[in-house]
């Protein structure tokens, strides 16, 4: 009866080293693969702000230009009317001065409209570089999108076998007694990942110690739970599949 008994929670320790080793293979892979999504995002972010940055310069040339037109309708503005009171003027000194005044405006209207035309092949110039960070940031993004996409299945695969093999796991320990379940707790908190382990010949493969030839000879009989003497995991034999 006793024997049965240990041998049932037995049963039980082989399955839940089994759904452990297969909880920390997909917690391994699911790491793995967020390390590198993690890359992926960061090369968005990168590439986002960049092409922002050059948004932000295409809208300043834009506004400069913009600028520099509205100059030189006010210097014609300014131009216009200073022409239009000629008629009014009663002395040549008064004439000549207005020349005067109408010429440094027209130079003034020459210099704001080479800039007009050196703003506008800078915009030219800049919007082929503009054109081709789209495409790279397009390029880029739907690699992206891709890679996370792919993926994303696999995520998703890693996450259920991560969901049912825990509650497999809940349901196993839920069914032995809850003195070995509270130990197996305890061990489960020291060793995260391996609080069950296999005999390797003469030693613990949790931490590598000798393990007493009694405790191999109990392990190997299975008809008494054996803890590792050295860091007190769960020790079981193991078997062919
Ligand atoms: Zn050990």
């Amino acid at each position: 009866m006793a024997i049965e008994k240990i041998k049932e929670i037995l049963e039980i320790l082989y399955r839940i080293k089994m759904l452990n080793d297969d909880i920390g293979e997909a917690q391994l892979k699911k790491d793995g693969i967020l390390v590198n999504v993690k890359t992926y995002e960061d090369e968005i972010e990168r590439i986002e702000i960049e092409f922002e940055e050059k948004e932000a310069e295409k809208i300043k040339k834009h506004k400069k230009l913009l600028e520099n037109e509205n100059k030189v309708v006010e210097i014609e503005d300014h131009i216009r009317n200073l022409e239009s009171s000629i008629p009014t003027m009663k002395t040549n000194d008064e004439y000549f001065k207005l020349q005067d005044k109408v010429n440094e405006l027209k130079e003034e209207k020459n210099r704001v409209e080479d800039n007009i035309l050196a703003l506008m092949e800078e915009n030219e110039e800049y919007r082929r570089t503009f054109k081709e960070l789209e495409v790279r940031k397009n390029t880029n993004l739907e690699k992206i999108n891709k890679e996370i996409a792919g993926h994303r299945s696999e995520l998703e695969n890693l996450e259920k076998r991560l969901e049912t093999g825990n509650a497999e796991k809940a349901e196993k320990l839920a069914s032995i007694n809850p003195t070995m379940t509270n130990r197996y707790n305890k061990l489960e908190q020291r060793f995260t990942s391996n609080p069950i382990v296999y005999l390797n010949g003469e030693t613990c493969t949790g931490c590598n110690m000798g393990v007493p030839p009694q405790v191999r000879v109990n392990i190997k009989m299975m008809d008494k739970i054996e803890y590792c003497q050295n860091c007190g995991r769960i020790l079981l034999v193991r078997r062919a599949e």
